[in-house]
């Protein structure tokens, strides 16, 4: 078989565990298969080079971020290389440009383009095990570029689907997909399978177990993807089209914490505003999420709306140096926020699900911030630090309590 087995941060976070995955690696590979192996940065290397880079300069060009960060899954893929080559076997570590992962120019958030991989195969054919740089990518200009945080995962399925491997395997630090993270709902169940559209949709809302382009490739090209631990041999999560599992009202729960809200007060009651004020954001390409709209004093009305934390700092800008054009008071926001989801396919036909969800953070004395929902999914906006409280009410409510279709 040919198999792409990729190990996060945590899998490789130091000497000790890089040489535990490299045993995992070699195994796979004695017993006759051909091996692709995507890496992470170690640990919390990502993070430390952010912060690196803000002691020096807080607002570091996107392009020279890339420089540092890709940097990170170059240490783990040399370093999982000597730990293989210490076992004894033909290895050969690669970054983005030596299997030319073409990617759009979007520095901090690219997404692949092409692959080509002349290269890996030709190593595979060399019998070596073959460690790629997740994450990083190049653009046509010869830049690196990375893929958005998490995006390791999307590199490995990427691979996967361009090299027709026969299983991608994501190893982690958890034993699978739960219905919500088990770091933060104790009694959380790990499911055998999910469909690629629930995992979507969760990966979406924030679950980072999957980055969600990762996703969204594995469904376009059909890759048969696990999700599975890197410490225990267990049988992990199958991620795929269609589930034997009964349909759930509520399958899962995410947690978001990157999100942050901007209060737009006092904005003129005419038609038009709302145009002038998320085209705004959408020429510097901020993405919005929530929206509210409430009504103000004095024929106004105030505008809410979510960005990522990331992304709070330049909107605010971007707004107070329109306030003429868009016509307002005066903006508040607020980066102590998060957004709780619960997921489900059998929401939209049941009427009942809204009460049931409302009533959980009721009982928690939970307060609602905004509120969003669509035919699969319910979220909240809440405080920072009520959100993992909300994410228990919820799961409890409707996944261990087990209020379901048709019995609520
Ligand atoms: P890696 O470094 O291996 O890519 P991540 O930290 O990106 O690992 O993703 C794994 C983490 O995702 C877990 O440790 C867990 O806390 C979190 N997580 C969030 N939602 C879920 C979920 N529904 N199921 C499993 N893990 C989840
Ligand atoms: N190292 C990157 C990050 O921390 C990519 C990844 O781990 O998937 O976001
Ligand atoms: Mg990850």
């Amino acid at each position: 078989m040919l198999i792409v087995k990729k190990f996060g941060g945590s899998s490789v976070a130091n000497a000790e565990r890089i040489k535990h995955v490299a045993e995992t690696i070699v195994k796979s590979y004695r017993e006759g298969n051909r091996v692709v192996v995507v890496l992470s940065a170690q640990g919390d290397t990502t993070d430390e080079l952010i912060e690196k880079a803000a002691e020096i300069n807080p607002h570091a060009s996107k392009r020279e971020m890339d420089m540092l960060l890709s940097t990170g899954e170059q240490q783990s893929v040399a370093l999982m290389a000597m730990a293989i080559e210490a076992l004894g076997y033909t290895v050969i570590s690669l970054n983005a440009f030596q299997c030319k992962i073409y990617s759009t120019s979007t520095h901090g958030n690219a997404r692949i383009k092409d692959i080509s991989t002349e290269r890996i195969i030709n190593e595979l054919e060399r019998k070596n095990i073959v460690i790629i740089t997740g994450f990083q990518g190049y653009n046509r200009r010869l830049d690196v570029t990375t893929l958005g945080r998490g995006g390791s995962d999307t590199s490995a399925v990427a691979l996967a689907a361009k090299l027709g491997a026969d299983l991608c395997e994501i190893y982690t630090d958890v034993d699978g997909v739960y219905t919500c993270d088990p770091r933060i709902v104790k009694n959380a169940r790990k499911l055998d399978e999910i469909t690629y559209d629930e995992m979507l949709e969760l990966a979406s809302l924030g679950a980072k177990v999957l980055h969600n382009r990762s996703v969204e490739l594995a469904k376009k090209y059909n890759v048969n993807l696990v999700v599975r631990s890197s410490m225990h041999d267990t049988e992990g999560t199958v991620v795929k089209e269609e589930t034997k599992v009964e349909k759930m009202l509520v399958n899962g729960v995410a947690v978001d914490n990157d999100v942050a809200r901007i209060s737009v007060i006092g904005v003129k009651d005419k038609p038009g505003v709302a145009f002038k004020l998320f085209s705004l954001m959408a020429q510097k390409k901020i993405s919005v999420d929530l929206i509210i709209q409430s009504i103000g004093r004095n024929d106004t009305k105030d505008i809410s709306f979510t960005v990522t934390r990331g992304e709070m700092e330049e909107a605010v800008k971007i707004l107070d140096a329109n306030k003429e054009r868009i016509g307002f008071e005066s903006i508040s926001y607020n980066d102590k926020v998060a957004k709780v989801s619960a997921v489900g396919a059998g929401m939209a036909t049941n009427p009942g699900v809204a009460s049931t969800f409302f009533e959980a953070l009721y009982d928690a004395g939970i307060n609602v911030k905004m509120i969003s929902t669509s035919e699969i999914k319910i979220s909240v906006l809440v405080d920072e630090n009520k959100a993992n409280a909300a994410a228990e009410a919820i799961h409890d409510k409707f996944i261990s309590e087990g209020i379901q279709a048709g019995n609520n």
